[in-house]
């Protein structure tokens, strides 16, 4: 048997890396250890590594946490309440008055509301490029720039930045690479190993997989950084609750299954919809047509379970067809075996309306599910017709 969890394939990485059998009772899922507090030996007498609050370390968390760090190819993974809460913390720990920050022109809104809203009130500076045109970029950077901030594949427009490249300019400009890695989920994508320094996700996507849980997560191969996070995380307290972190663990488990069903489906309806009379353009990295298709399939195992389209109809039909599915929920969020569908215009990317981030009123935007991909493009089709 090999030791090191680091050298097992994906599947077992997921299954195992933190997970061993409870050591008092051979319980072989890890427990949901729901306790605030935990017994000392002497007073203060805890040790480095023991557990004293569950602020502070949880062992359901840790086992999370060791479980990520594996599949992300990290030495160090910290988990958060939320997505947002990651992506805070990472801005918090890297950012100072006077630094400048360059992100994506389709960054995930959340993400954008918080340094435009917030992070800007305490003297942080931004602009926004598209990642995938590495001039823009180059010109957007400044002396003061500390981060860029990537997504790939990116939300709702499905557009791919060559990360590898990314990782080089930053470095360059003495700036870290940020990579939100929801879309792709480590199964498809592992940034760090393409050269990027800090990777956050919303487990409440993919990684838990479920819909059932809100939760995210930093990991970094750096000491200085994963003590600054844990410092802050400590300090300011955005923890998941022990329950969180398992059914997080959980989903965990079947991640690589649950994707590759994701990018089979998600397929099978990119190339159904790229047919079909009524849609004017497919967004999707697996097709052909997409302008980095190629990229796509260099830095990505698979493409992934996001689709999004316009209608040649424009903005009614895209309302039409959002609100006219059966199997496919109307919501907003992703990353659940459920297939849902939304209008990003009117829904998740309504912030952005009137703003550099503003989307194609025509676009609807699928997280296809797992289910049997027959039922799914036959609720589409009807959809369609109907619009
Ligand atoms: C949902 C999402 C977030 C925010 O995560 P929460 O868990 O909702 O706080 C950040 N980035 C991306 C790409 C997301 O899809």
């Amino acid at each position: 048997m090999v030791a090191d969890p680091a050298h097992y394939g994906f599947e077992t990485r997921a299954i195992h890396a933190g997970q061993k059998p409870d050591p008092r009772t051979g319980s072989v899922i890890v427990p949901i250890y729901q306790t605030s507090t935990y017994a000392q030996d002497g007073v203060g007498g805890t040790r480095e590594g023991d557990y004293e609050y569950s602020r502070t370390a949880n062992p359901t968390r840790t086992a999370l946490e060791e479980a990520l760090a594996a599949l992300e190819g990290g030495r160090h993974a910290l988990a958060f309440a939320s997505g947002m809460a990651a992506g805070d913390a990472v801005l918090r720990t890297t950012l100072r008055p006077g630094d400048h920050v360059v992100l994506g022109n389709d960054v995930y809104g959340g993400t954008f509301r918080l340094i435009d809203k917030v992070l800007t009130e305490w003297g942080v500076d931004y602009s926004v490029a598209s990642l995938s045109n590495l001039d823009e970029v180059r010109t957007a950077m400044r002396p003061e720039t500390k981060l860029v901030w990537c997504e790939s594949p990116t939300n709702p427009l499905l557009g791919i930045a060559d990360i590898a490249a990314l990782a080089e300019l930053a470095h360059v400009g003495g700036a870290k690479l940020v990579v939100d890695n929801t879309f792709a989920t480590p199964y498809l994508q592992t940034p760090l190993e393409l050269g990027a320094d800090v990777v956050v996700h919303s487990t409440t996507k993919y990684l838990g997989g479920h819909s059932d849980v809100v939760g995210g997560a930093v990991v970094t191969d750096s000491d200085e950084l994963r003590e600054k996070l844990f410092f802050l995380r400590n300090t300011a307290g955005a923890v998941p609750g022990a329950f969180d972190a398992w059914l997080t663990l959980r989903g965990l488990k079947t991640l690589a299954v649950r994707m590759e069903r994701h990018c089979g489906n998600a397929e099978l309806i990119a190339e159904a919809l790229s047919v079909h009379p009524k849609v004017e353009r497919v967004y999707y990295p697996g097709l052909a047509e997409h302008p980095h298709h190629s990229l796509a399939a260099k830095q990505m195992r698979r493409f992934g379970g996001m689709v999004s389209f316009t209608l040649s109809g424009g903005e009614r039909a895209a309302l039409d067809v959002a609100a006219g599915t059966t199997l496919f929920t109307l919501a907003e969020s992703l990353g659940g075996v459920e297939s849902l569908i939304e209008h990003p215009g009117r829904m998740t990317h309504a912030s952005v309306a009137g703003s550099l981030l503003q989307v194609p009123d025509a676009l609807v935007r699928l997280s296809v599910g797992i289910e049997d991909p027959h039922d799914l493009l036959a609720d589409l089709r009807h959809a369609l017709d109907a619009s």
